[in-house]
């Protein structure tokens, strides 16, 4: 960062963090056909730091200064072409307006930045996902004045920033008498519209009706036909906590508005649940299911998504007891009529009224989203496309809803072999053959390792649908996920395989007598395939394949392994079984073959392919390129 400073003023020139200057271009463009936003992203933040000054105030009173409604101002001079919003909110120090003005500070912007291509159209959809809050003050001024002083400091504690979005901005101290924010934004040319007191309002009823706080402008009168302001205030908001207001009185628009305030979001939700529990506990919830993922839904330091507020009083952001990390996307609040009003983190992680109001929220979302499944599906599809791998947590998280939980998931299956997750559990079970005891699986690590598969060739060959998984959440959704609707789930490539009553007893018969009568090559590959393989036996699951691998019922299965290990964690080295295929060419040959070194050849290669077919990697893969030419260097030249 560049600064130069004056002694005299305490006036320094700092340079923008190198981001903010591109998120600058970049969101004026793309947001210029809605620029009306950035009067509702400056009202959401001086809400903010509203609420933020009541709960600080809530220890330490003085913060009121003698002056304790809280209220947003909007206002505009004709002359000087300037709107202004300001608030007597919290405020902020010097400090607080280079880390949060001059910076961006979220985490994952580093990560958004490299997403964008270029194409305006393709970052116009991403701006929205990052949301860019005060700086959409850009859209119409060309420069921007913001004077702030926090709660609790003197007046000469004043700061004073400006910027004309161009690559630096000035800081200076000033004195600033009154708390809060003030921001003066002076607009671009042709932006005249924004000074008219009718335009004014009817942009903040639209978008910030919602907000708690009074929005208050001067009233105005008509004099020589000219709109001219008089000294009376009025207020333009409805200024009630929406939540609390009832249901009936709250259209959908003001819902969706309110959830880009609560959610710094810039898109509308895809659903939502608003409940008033009255009886042993006393509390409102307005919980949100977003249409999108924020950028950094897998950033383990990101923000959750619940307001805590006590009988209206905000008492914090991302209450991360509130909300399961499977449900880590839901944005809202909850407002709690019993809990104390000093309420901190360490009391929230212990208190059963958290715990409750928490099992009673998570239901409600549930609920939400298995409405949604049921009567718009296409709503589910577009929320299980954000969110599925998200779900996918929640059976190993939350025990007691497993079974709830299991009936939303959505997976691929040899029933469409898309790659789409469109499969319910219950479709999978209503569509089971006579005699099938299990709900079939292969975990992956691509679509189409598992889609392939030489262990789905018996469950293609009989009909039978197999889930095919190939998020990394799967292994660990499985390994919580024993059964549904009573029916085990079961890997097909892992252990015996048993199909019970889905063979017929010639088949058995078969089976057994291969079994038999190939217990010598059996025998025999695996003394040369030594410590490589924990077992060998003959299949029933492959028709086309000459073999494959298979897991023992209680191991790490291979691709688990292989997750773990790329991950830089230990994991134990499984010896797989290998199982041979009786009816395959190769197999015979191998049986008929009496030089031993080629047979060692061939018992290998039968071992490294099938390796290689599960997505597995060779250990010595020059070696694998050795035999295989050792092999097509028999082939007849004549063909
Ligand atoms: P976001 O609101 O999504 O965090 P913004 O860019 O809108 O992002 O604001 C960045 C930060 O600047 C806010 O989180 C807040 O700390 C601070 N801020 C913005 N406006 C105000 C205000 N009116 N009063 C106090 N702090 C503010």
């Amino acid at each position: 960062m560049s600064a130069t400073s004056s002694k005299e003023t305490g006036k320094e020139i700092l340079g923008f963090q190198a981001e903010v200057k591109q998120l600058l271009q970049l969101m004026i463009h793309s947001l210029y056909s809605n620029k009306d936003i950035f009067l509702r992203e400056l009202v959401s933040n001086a809400s903010d730091a509203a609420d933020k000054l009541r709960f600080e105030a809530l220890s330490d009173p003085a913060l009121f200064e003698n002056d304790p409604e809280l209220k947003i101002r909007v206002a505009f001079d004709r002359e000087a072409r300037t709107l202004t919003i300001s608030d007597n909110g919290i405020g902020m120090s010097r400090q607080e307006v280079i880390d949060h003005i001059g910076t961006i500070a979220k985490s994952g912007t580093r990560e958004f930045f490299s997403r964008l291509s270029g194409d305006q159209q393709k970052d116009a959809a991403l701006i929205g996902q990052f949301g860019v809050g005060f700086y959409s003050a850009f859209i119409v001024a060309d420069r921007v004045t913001l004077t702030t002083r926090r709660a609790g400091l003197t007046a000469e504690h004043g700061v004073r920033w400006e910027s004309t979005g161009e690559g630096d901005y000035t800081l200076e101290t000033v004195e600033k008498p009154a708390r809060g924010t003030e921001i003066t934004l002076h607009l671009r040319e042709g932006e005249d519209e924004f000074l008219s007191d009718w335009k004014i309002k009817s942009v903040i009823r639209t978008y910030s009706d919602h907000i708690q706080l009074p929005i208050v402008m001067k009233k105005t009168e008509w004099k020589d036909g000219m709109e001219v302001p008089t000294e009376e205030d009025e207020t333009v908001n409805k200024a009630s906590a929406l939540w609390a207001r009832a249901k009936k009185d709250i259209g959908d628009d003001e819902y969706r508005e309110f959830y880009k305030h609560v959610a710094h979001d810039f898109e509308p939700p895809l659903a939502w649940t608003h409940n008033r529990v009255e009886g042993k506990q006393d509390y409102i919830s307005l919980l949100y299911v977003p249409s999108h993922a924020p950028f950094d839904l897998y950033d383990r330091e990101r923000r959750h998504g619940i307001k805590l507020y006590v009988r209206r009083v905000f008492i914090m952001d991302d209450a991360e007891q509130l909300m399961p990390a499977y449900l880590r996307f839901v944005r809202g609040v909850i407002d709690s009529a019993d809990l104390p009003l000093n309420v901190s983190r360490e009391i929230l992680q212990s208190s059963r009224d958290i715990e409750a109001i928490k099992s009673a929220s998570v239901k409600k979302v549930l609920g939400l989203l298995e409405d949604l499944a049921a009567n718009q599906p296409e709503k589910y599809s577009g929320f299980w496309k954000a969110f599925g791998r998200v779900l996918k947590e929640g059976p190993g998280e939350d025990y007691a809803n497993r079974e709830r939980i299991a009936g939303l998931l959505r997976f691929a299956s040899t029933h469409t072999d898309t790659d789409a997750q469109v499969v319910s559990l219950k479709d999978y079970v209503g569509r089971m053959k006579q005699g099938q005891a299990a709900i079939y699986y292969i975990t992956a690590d691509s679509f189409a390792a598992a889609k392939h598969s030489p262990h789905l060739e018996i469950f293609r060959k009989k009909g039978i649908e197999v889930l095919l998984l190939t998020d990394r959440v799967d292994e660990w959704l499985v390994s919580s996920l024993p059964e549904f609707d009573g029916k085990p789930l079961k890997s097909v490539a892992r252990g015996g395989l048993d199909l019970g009553e889905l063979e017929d007893e010639a088949e058995k018969a078969a089976h057994r007598e291969a079994e038999e009568s190939l217990k010598p090559l059996v025998e025999r590959i695996k003394s040369s395939l030594g410590e490589r393989v924990k077992e060998v036996r003959v299949t029933h699951r492959l028709t086309d394949s000459p073999a494959c691998l298979v897991t023992g019922e209680g191991d790490m299965s291979a691709h688990l392994e292989r997750l773990l290990k790329a991950a830089g964690q230990p994991a134990p080295t499984v010896k797989p079984t290998l199982e041979i295929n009786p009816q395959h060419v190769l197999v015979a040959r191998l049986n008929g073959e009496t030089d031993d070194t080629r047979f060692l050849d061939w018992a290998n290669l039968l071992f490294e392919q099938a390796l290689l077919a599960e997505g597995g990697q060779l250990d010595d893969p020059a070696s694998f390129v050795r035999r295989l030419n050792a092999l097509l260097a028999l082939l007849p030249a004549d063909n």
